[in-house]
């Protein structure tokens, strides 16, 4: 793949050594009205990007992953969405406070998205270097034709040809109009780029490519990736640093390596028991964690994952919400059964406070009113502390 002759985007006051986050986000809850009902999107999410780093946000789908990337772009909908509490700043600034000019110059040039459908993103009207054009006199002040020139650069080093430049995105096929929406996505350099399940559409070549050239981009332009993914492979093969995420909220974050070698909510566990691994012999069962996600309305005040958790604390986990702790530097998780001390106080605080309020009030399990199952407590494969109560 040939390699294109960068330009180095402009010294940014973040890069000149702002200690602070790119991406500062802090206990943001979003809810989408619907005609039928309020959908909690997001429950205060926490959140932060460092420049220069790479995050997988993973989680299954309708954990809230893409509506958190959207947030950092301030695109979610203004009809639809409220933003109930919390924040996301941009290099130190609230993107819910930037004029509309600060916006578009954040858009498409400080960060950048990958989506995961090129032909929503893909105007069919355009000719794909037009597209990358665009962009690229807008952000990086080039004239047409240079401006073409470089748009035929960047479709060579995502592997198609630059003399299809002037050819329209029906003309590609979905793997290459993929290919077409990242080059435009990288094409001014952004400090951020959002990968909304990029490589989904690529064959495991072209993926792999793609994947080493994003790498290597991180590297020269001191780029920050949020790859959004539920492939857990790419994961451990692009990201310093992952967050999970389930109903809305941020349940584990750690370093990759940790997280893959020591996880410790039992939703991770489930995730990466569910992966297969290399030497594992034919007859082997992967993990399966049982049930769905649940829809995100008329949550009750207990753990998301209560429904779906072998490890479950009936009159706790139904009855309140486990709050991120740190249980070693860097690494953060929302659980009540975990053996750590910080999540063991965290119990404790929470035991306590559930016995003074049903000694004044008796109140009623959030299990009763949902008609969930039955509590058993059962192993996870990989879990020392299984059974604890
Ligand atoms: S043990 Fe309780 S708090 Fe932890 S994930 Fe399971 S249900 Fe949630």
């Amino acid at each position: 793949m040939p390699k294109i002759n960068v330009v180095k985007a402009d010294d940014s006051p973040v890069i000149k050594g702002n200690p602070a986050p790119l991406v500062d986000i802090r206990d943001l809850v979003v809810e989408f009205k619907t005609e039928r009902s309020l959908v909690h999107a997001l429950n205060g999410v926490n959140l932060q990007i460092k420049q220069g780093e790479s995050l997988g946000l993973v989680g299954e789908a309708g954990a809230g992953k893409t509506t958190t990337a959207l947030g950092i772009l301030n695109l979610m909908s203004p009809q639809a969405a409220k933003v109930k509490d919390g924040d996301i700043r941009y290099s130190g600034k609230s993107v819910f406070q930037m004029s509309n000019r600060e916006l578009l110059e954040m858009r498409g040039g400080k960060v950048s998205m990958i989506f995961q459908n090129p032909l929503t993103s893909l105007n069919p009207v355009f000719t794909v270097g037009e597209q990358i054009a665009v962009l690229l006199r807008k952000h990086m002040k080039m004239n047409r034709r240079q401006a073409m020139i470089e748009a035929s650069k960047l479709l060579e080093m995502v592997g198609i040809s630059g003399t299809r430049v002037n050819d329209y995105p029906h003309q590609f096929s979905g793997g290459m109009r993929q290919r077409v929406g990242i080059a435009a996505a990288l094409a001014c350099r952004p400090e951020l780029l959002i990968a909304d399940e990029p490589t989904t559409a690529l064959d495991v070549t072209i993926q792999a490519q793609i994947l080493e050239l994003m790498k290597e981009l991180q590297k020269d332009f001191n780029m920050a990736i949020l790859f959004i993914t539920h492939d857990l492979g790419v994961v451990a093969k692009m990201c310093d640093r992952v967050a999970v995420m389930y109903l809305g909220k941020i349940v584990e974050s750690a370093d990759a390596s940790e997280i893959y070698a020591n996880p410790q909510h039992p939703y991770t566990r489930g995730l990466i028991g569910s992966v297969h691994k290399i030497g594992s012999k034919k007859e082997e069962r992967l993990f399966s964690i049982e049930g769905t996600v649940p829809l995100a309305m008329n949550l009750p005040k207990a753990c998301g994952f209560y429904d779906r958790c072998d490890v479950r604390v009936e009159g706790l986990c139904n009855r309140a919400e486990p709050e991120l702790v740190e249980i070693a530097p860097g690494h953060k998780i929302a659980c009540f059964n975990c053996p750590h001390e910080a999540c063991r106080e965290q119990r404790a605080r929470v035991e306590a406070s559930l016995a003074g309020k049903s000694a004044s009030t008796p109140e009623k399990d959030a299990s009763d009113t949902a008609g969930r199952q039955k509590d058993t407590v059962k192993s996870i494969p990989g879990n020392k502390e299984d059974g604890r109560k």
